[in-house]
């Protein structure tokens, strides 16, 4: 079974709905809690737009294989959130390619600013997820596109007969290491402890894997390079440093909440994740988020679309109330 959707730069489910920047609601984020959100936004009939910036799916687009989405047994990421998107098109979500640079209060609304467009609105979903974090040592950012990787899915291809690198322990490196097993000659996974913090039973496919090497209690240090780009990595390890060769690198060491815009509308963690009350509400009446963006912790496809579910149903609760 395969579901893709054409998403073009404007997608606009109601023609009305499109042309106007006042809004009962806008919703950031193109990720499965958006789009959950987009779905019942439109279902209720709420004037709505959301805003997916150039990431359509977010990062569980990026996901090759999600195995653990009730209903689906095992489906590729894109192939679930073009699913989710076609749904809300479908339901009449209106969507917009745009980027959120601010979120301010005014006048009572929230004034939303993005790379080309101001929106006024009653409500705001945060739906923006999170981005990969980095290791910040040297040779990162200077192979990042030549041998440095933060998704394993797209850059796959490039490494058929490798030799790769895969750095963390959680399941976006468990998942992604699984899927470079296809690709690779043979993979090195470097983990900071001696435990994967991955669901077990991938974990155990992972390490079981004939292709992999597993480097324990061990902290990559440096990347190196040359023109044609990575060439191998330095760890440290518990017996010591390691030169180890290889034609590339992906780093799934966490990610960081994408809340930059919305850093004055709402209290955020020390980890810059939106804090939330009763699961989707904020420190601000008016603000609602979803998914990896906020600190509810369990960070899966499954509780994003839950937490969009209930985000628009609370907008539409509150707008009823008002009506
Ligand atoms: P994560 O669970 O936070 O794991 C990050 C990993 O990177 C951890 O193993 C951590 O080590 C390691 N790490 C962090 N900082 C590091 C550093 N400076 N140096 C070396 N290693 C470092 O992040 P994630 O794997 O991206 O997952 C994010 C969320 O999405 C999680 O809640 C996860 O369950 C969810 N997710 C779910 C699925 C699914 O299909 N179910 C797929 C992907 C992600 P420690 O273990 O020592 O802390």
């Amino acid at each position: 079974m395969s579901f893709k959707v054409e998403i073009g730069l404007v997608d606009s489910g109601a023609g009305e709905n499109a042309a106007s920047s006042s809004y009962q609601l806008v919703i950031a984020g193109g990720g499965p809690a958006a789009l959950s959100a987009a779905i019942y936004a439109a279902r209720y009939g709420i004037k709505h737009v959301v805003l997916e910036s150039w990431k359509p799916g977010g990062q569980a687009a990026l996901t090759a294989e999600i195995e653990n989405y009730p209903g689906f047994g095992l489906i590729a990421g894109s192939d679930l959130t073009g699913a989710m998107k076609k749904q809300a098109l479908e339901a009449g979500a209106v969507f917009r390619m745009e980027t959120v640079e601010s979120a301010t209060e005014k006048n009572g609304k929230i004034l939303v600013k993005t790379d080309s467009s101001e929106y006024t609105a009653d409500y705001l979903i945060i739906a923006t997820g999170a981005a990969p974090a980095t290791l910040g040592v040297p040779g990162e950012d200077k192979y990042y596109g030549r041998g440095v990787s933060f998704c394993a899915t797209c850059d796959a291809p490039f490494f058929k007969n490798k030799r790769a690198i895969i750095v963390g322990g959680g399941d976006s490196a468990v998942k992604e290491a699984l899927h470079l097993t296809h690709v690779v000659s043979r993979l090195g996974l470097v983990h900071r402890r001696d435990k994967l913090r991955a669901e077990p039973y991938l974990a155990k496919k992972l390490i079981e894997h004939e292709k992999v090497t597993t480097y324990w209690n061990s902290h990559l240090v440096e990347i190196i390079g040359d023109d044609q780009g990575v060439t191998a990595v330095i760890l440290d390890t518990p017996e010591g440093r390691k030169h180890i060769d290889t034609d590339g690198v992906f780093l799934y060491v966490g990610t960081i909440p994408a809340t930059e815009p919305f850093a004055s509308l709402v209290e955020l963690d020390g980890n810059r994740a939106v804090i939330t009350r009763n699961i989707v509400g904020t420190s601000n009446p008016r603000v609602f988020a979803a998914g990896d963006v906020t600190n509810n912790g369990f960070r899966q496809v499954v509780t994003a679309v839950s937490e969009g579910a209930r985000a628009s149903a609370a907008v539409f609760e509150l707008l009823e109330n008002e009506a």
